[in-house]
């Protein structure tokens, strides 16, 4: 894919067709690094995709972008995040309830995923471009007993609390690991894999008999794309490989031996403060802390009409090993 120059030879990463349809000129806007990168839309399924990727996607990743202490200082606002991340996963406390309400953990309805995939604390979960680890930590502290990350990023492998890291892609764990697990997840990493076919197939083959698979992801298209086009968040460039659409995501799933079980657009308050902040020219990394509460609240209702319309930026999806 990567020898390919003119945009025609290149097949969509989710459908395989090769007949792209409107062109997005991108910036990489999350730290203002240089570069344009052309994004089209696969006419057969609707995906949004990466025509003409860097050959070296290093320097858009810079240094410190994954952690494995989490910054947790024990200080209030460390606690506060802990309680939060903390009802994410199990539902549980008053406190990690109104912090939630403010600002979305990245565990933000997990504890609801985890119940309808039946996974209990003794369930195998796996997931796929775990970083440093921060969900399954959160896991950990729920009492999750049996968990495991992969990411091809990390340093070495490592274990933390009952978090296993493994520095590995999930085709080589597939090879090892052939259905060992209860539950395989991948939040917000599909878009980044150069073969996402691959990486689905490699999840599926590392289920086991009746297990699942949580995929959450951005998706096209979206409000948020119609209103904000190249200056929309989720965009990402050059990061996002692929932005899958629903459909497109569902028959690729089907197609590797996954079902869907069930789905819900999940999109947050960024999709309107973070796209507004580019169209102003700022970067993320220069102006989200400048972001106010009113802004932010404009943009929890934004995202909460766009979930209930189903045209939300990205979307979380149950499926089961058939
Ligand atoms: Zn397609």
């Amino acid at each position: 894919m990567s020898e390919a120059t003119a945009s025609d030879a290149v097949a969509c990463l989710v459908c395989g067709a090769r007949a792209w349809g409107a062109r997005l000129e991108a910036r990489e806007r999350q730290f203002g690094l240089p570069g344009s990168f052309t994004y089209a839309t696969c006419t057969a399924c609707g995906s949004l995709q990466l025509l003409d990727p860097p050959a070296d996607l290093a320097p858009y990743y810079p240094s410190g972008y994954y952690s494995f202490d989490g910054g947790d200082d024990g200080g209030l606002v460390a606690r506060i995040k802990a309680a939060a991340s903390r009802y994410g996963v199990t539902g549980h406390g008053i406190v990690g309830r109104a912090a939630a309400m403010v600002a979305p953990p990245p565990t933000a309805g997990m504890h609801a995923w985890l119940a309808r995939a039946g996974a209990t604390a003794t369930a195998r979960i796996l997931d796929v471009g775990s970083g440093g680890g921060a969900l399954l930590r959160a896991l950990d502290a729920a009492g999750y007993a049996h968990l495991t990350g992969v990411d091809p990023f990390l340093g070495g492998d490592a274990r933390v609390g009952r978090v296993s890291l493994r520095r590995s892609t999930v085709e080589q764990l597939a090879r090892e690991a052939h259905g060992a697990f209860d539950l395989v997840m991948i939040h917000h990493a599909l878009e980044h894999v150069p073969a996402p076919r691959e990486t689905l197939a490699a999840m599926r083959a590392l289920l086991a008999p009746g297990g699942h698979c949580l995929v959450r992801v951005p998706l096209a298209p979206s409000w948020a794309l119609e209103r904000y086009a190249d200056r929309w968040v989720q965009l990402d460039a050059p990061r996002h490989l692929v932005i899958p659409s629903e459909r497109g995501l569902v028959a690729l799933a089907a197609e590797v031996g996954l079902a869907l079980d069930a789905s819900r657009h999940d999109s947050e308050a960024i999709q309107v403060w973070g796209s507004e902040l580019y169209r102003r020219d700022v970067t993320l990394s220069a102006g989200a802390r400048e972001v106010g509460w009113l802004a932010k609240q404009r943009g929890r209702r934004f995202a909460r009409r766009a979930n209930a319309a189903r045209r939300g930026d990205q979307g979380a999806f149950l499926f089961r090993a058939v």
